[in-house]
């Protein structure tokens, strides 16, 4: 069976004490509910600066907390001003990282060619890539099968991956980022269900029975539960509210 994953992305919010001060405020909201993180796995995606110390706050208090990194460059070192090599990231013990979140995709140009050098690049430093796909309102109206987008995302940035490899794949409509305009788990479910077919067809039916497909795109504490009720929606990617301990914490506690 699959581990719901509980995935914060903070993007550019939180500098290194306000994420000590989130991360410890945090851990303590867990504990005192007792959250059995084997149950529900929880990551944060912190800024690049703020990297090194949630990792001494989750080593200090062996917290079961997972990180990982918002982007990671495609190369591993040289002479790219601004970059971050997924060997230096893997360094300060993060498990994660993003590759070709929507932000980055239009703000940054980067395109299917790119998310797959930085899908390789991850997991040549043993990093569990977390590839975002999804499409735009204009490419939802303009295709017969909302799933196409997504699905060539998915096909190109996994290109070079073999069966067996752990990925996570996050469908994130952009028409539902940061919008309020969270998809339906209908809308969701169709999505992620093709997903996985493709994944089947790229990886085989073992690996795609094992990899968690995530939802992201307006997820709040009242909408997580019905998006987790789908069979294949095995956890969310939270912008917004994984700003909030309480909101936070309660998209993890979707259970209770
Ligand atoms: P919101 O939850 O703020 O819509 O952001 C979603 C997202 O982009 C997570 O990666």
């Amino acid at each position: 069976a699959r581990t719901p994953l509980m995935a914060g992305n903070w993007k550019m919010n939180f500098n290194h004490l306000q994420s000590i001060a989130f991360v410890q405020k945090l851990a303590w909201t867990l504990k005192d509910v007792q959250h059995d993180f084997e149950q529900v796995e929880v990551a944060v995606f912190p800024p690049f600066t703020d990297i090194r110390s949630v990792q001494t706050i989750i080593q200090a208090d062996k917290l079961e907390l997972e990180y990982g990194a918002q982007d990671l460059s495609q190369h591993d070192s040289g002479a790219y001003t601004g970059d971050i090599s997924g060997e230096f990231i893997r360094t300060l013990g993060a498990r994660y990282a993003l590759v070709g979140h929507s932000e980055r995709r239009t703000i940054h140009g980067e395109d299917d060619e790119i998310c797959r050098a930085k899908v390789n690049a991850a997991l040549r430093h043993e990093l569990v890539p977390v590839l975002c796909v999804g499409e735009s309102l204009e490419e939802r109206e303009a295709s017969a099968n909302p799933a196409d987008v997504s699905i060539k995302q998915l096909k190109a940035g996994l290109a070079d991956v073999t069966p067996g490899t752990e990925i996570v794949i996050a469908y994130e409509p952009v028409w539902a980022i940061g919008t309020g305009q969270v998809a339906t788990a209908e809308q969701a479910q169709e999505v992620c269900a093709a997903l996985r077919g493709a994944l089947a067809e790229q990886l085989g039916e073992e690996t795609a029975a094992a990899t968690r497909i995530l939802y992201g795109g307006s997820v709040k504490p009242g909408n997580v539960a019905s998006i987790m009720r789908e069979p294949d929606i095995d956890g969310a990617l939270i912008g917004g509210a994984s700003l909030s301990i309480e909101d936070f914490s309660s998209i993890i506690r979707y259970r209770s």
